[in-house]
C-alpha cells in the first residue's frame, strides 16, 4: 500500500482565502513601494553558501544550525537562501551598482528558508516582502524604511507596535560589548551552556536568549556607549519618525544577524503568541564592504508574510464582486455563459458557469461556500422571459430582474457602484 503524500514538514502550500490575502499584501506593497521610490529586484532561491556565512556571520543560528544547504555535482556548495538582504546585496556589487553618489532602492518578495523547528507562525518555508536602500546613511532615510513598513501593515489592517534601539556603530560597539562581556561573566554560572558558548563569540547574542534574557535585567544597555555621531544619528531617527509612527524603546532589541550597525527595530503585534515578530530591519553599513564591496551606507527591513496574513486572514474570503452564474436547464447554458462574460467584463469575479446536472440546492450550496455573494440563475422561465433571477446568498432575497439590466442591478445591490436602477420584475 503506498503512503499518502504530504508537504515536507514546516512547508504548506498557499491556497484559498490565504492566498487571496497574499496576493492583496503583496499589490499594497507594491503599491507603498512604488510612491517610496523602490523597483522590485527577484534574485536566486539558492547562493553560494559562502554568501550567507559571510554576510549574516558564521556564528548566528540561521547559519550554524538553520540552512538547508547541498552540494551540485562539481562538489560547490550552495545554501537555500535563509533571507533576502545577502541576495540584493552581492546583485548590488556585482552589477557595481555603487557608482560614485548612486542611490539604489531595491525591493523584493519571495520564499526564505529556515530548517528552524516548526511551530505555530513559524515555517522551514516561509514568505518575506522586503526592501534595501543604498548609498544614503541619513537618519531620515532609517525614518522613511519604518515608514514603508508600517505604510504596509496599516494598507492591510494589521496593527503593530514599533520597537527600536541603536546598536551603534564600530566605534563604540567594541566598549560596550566588553562591558557587556564582563557582565555576562559576573553571571557565567547561571547561564545556560548555549549561552556560555554565545558569551565568547558574540555577546550581544546572550540578550536575545529566551531561556537566559529575563536573568539580565541589570544588563548594560547600549545606548549609555553611544559615541557622539551614533547618539545624534539615533535622536534625529526618532524625530523624523515623530507622530507618524508611534514607538516604543526596547534597549534589549539586538536582532539576531551580525550585520546590523545604529539603527534597528522590529514590528510586533499582541496578536501573535510566541513567535510576535511581524517585520524587523535596522542599518547595515558595513555589510556591502565586507562582502566585498565599496563602504556603503544601507538600510533595509523583511516583513513575514506568513504572520501578516494570519492576522488579515478571513476578510478575504467574501469579495464584495463575486457572483456564480448557475444554468438550471441545457436551453439556458448559452444564455448563461454570455451572461457570465458581461458580468466579468464589468469586473466582477465569475467561475465558470454552474451546470444543470447538479441539483439547484447544491449548486447554491457550493457557490456559498466558494465565497460568492451572488447567485444569478437562468431557467426556462428566466429565458422566456428574458430575465434572471439574482439571489443574494447572505440575505437568501431574491430579485428577477431584466437580462439586460443584471449587471446594473449586481453594481447597485453590492454598493460598488452608483448607477441607475435596473427595472425589477
Ligand atoms: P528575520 O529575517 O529573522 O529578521 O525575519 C523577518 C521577519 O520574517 C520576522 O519578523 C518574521 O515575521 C518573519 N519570519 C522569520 N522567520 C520566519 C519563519 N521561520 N516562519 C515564518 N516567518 C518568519
Amino acid at each position: 500500500m503506498s503512503t499518502k503524500l504530504k508537504a515536507p514538514k514546516g512547508t504548506r502550500d498557499l491556497a484559498g482565502a490565504e492566498m487571496s490575502a497574499v496576493i492583496r499584501l503583496e499589490s499594497v506593497a507594491r503599491a507603498v513601494f512604488r510612491r517610496y521610490g523602490f523597483s522590485e529586484i527577484r534574485t536566486p532561491l539558492f547562493e553560494h553558501t559562502e554568501l550567507f556565512s559571510r554576510s549574516l556571520g558564521a556564528t548566528s543560528d540561521v547559519v550554524e544550525k538553520e540552512m538547508f544547504t547541498f552540494t551540485d555535482r562539481g562538489e560547490r556548495m550552495f545554501a537555500l537562501r535563509p533571507e533576502g538582504t545577502a541576495g540584493v546585496v552581492r546583485h548590488f556589487i556585482e552589477q557595481n551598482l555603487n557608482v560614485q553618489g548612486a542611490v539604489h532602492r531595491l525591493y523584493y518578495m519571495g520564499p526564505m528558508f529556515r530548517a528552524e523547528r516548526p511551530q505555530a507562525g513559524r515555517y522551514r518555508q516561509f514568505w518575506q516582502i522586503g526592501s534595501e536602500h543604498f548609498g544614503q546613511s541619513e537618519p531620515s532615510v532609517d525614518a522613511d524604511t519604518v515608514r514603508a513598513a508600517a505604510d504596509i501593515l496599516r494598507g492591510v489592517g494589521v496593527g503593530f507596535v514599533v520597537q527600536i534601539n541603536s546598536l551603534g556603530c564600530g566605534a563604540c560597539r567594541p566598549l560596550y560589548r566588553k562591558a557587556l562581556s564582563d557582565y555576562l561573566h559576573s553571571k557565567r554560572s547561571e547561564l545556560t551552556e548555549e549561552s556560555v558558548k554565545r558569551m565568547a563569540v558574540n555577546p550581544l547574542r546572550v540578550l536575545d536568549s529566551k531561556a537566559d534574557g529575563p536573568k539580565l535585567g541589570d544588563a548594560p544597555v547600549m545606548k549609555t556607549y553611544l559615541c557622539p555621531e551614533c547618539r545624534v544619528h539615533d535622536e534625529k531617527f526618532r524625530s523624523f519618525l515623530g507622530s507618524a509612527v508611534s514607538v516604543e524603546e526596547n534597549p534589549r532589541l539586538v536582532r539576531g544577524l551580525d550585520y546590523y550597525s545604529r539603527t534597528v527595530f522590529e514590528f510586533v503585534s499582541d496578536r501573535l503568541g510566541a513567535q510576535n515578530a511581524l517585520a524587523a530591519g535596522g542599518r547595515y553599513d558595513e555589510l556591502v564592504h565586507l562582502l566585498g564591496g565599496p563602504p556603503t551606507p544601507a538600510v533595509g527591513f523583511a516583513l513575514g508574510v506568513d504572520r501578516v496574513v494570519s492576522l488579515m486572514a478571513g476578510e478575504e474570503k467574501r469579495p464584495q464582486n463575486f457572483a456564480v452564474v448557475i444554468s438550471l436547464a441545457e436551453p439556458a447554458d448559452e444564455e448563461a455563459f454570455q451572461l457570465a462574460e458581461a458580468v466579468r467584463s464589468a469586473g466582477w469575479i465569475v467561475p465558470p458557469v454552474f451546470s444543470h446536472k447538479k441539483k439547484m440546492k447544491n449548486q447554491l450550496a457550493a457557490a456559498a461556500d466558494s465565497g460568492a455573494r451572488y447567485a444569478l440563475l437562468l431557467g426556462e422561465d428566466e429565458l422566456a422571459k428574458r430575465t434572471v433571477s439574482i439571489k443574494n446568498l447572505e440575505t437568501r432575497d431574491q430579485k428577477q430582474v431584466d437580462i439586460s439590466a443584471a449587471v446594473a442591478y449586481l453594481q447597485r445591490e453590492s454598493g460598488l457602484f452608483h448607477s441607475a436602477p435596473a427595472q425589477e420584475r
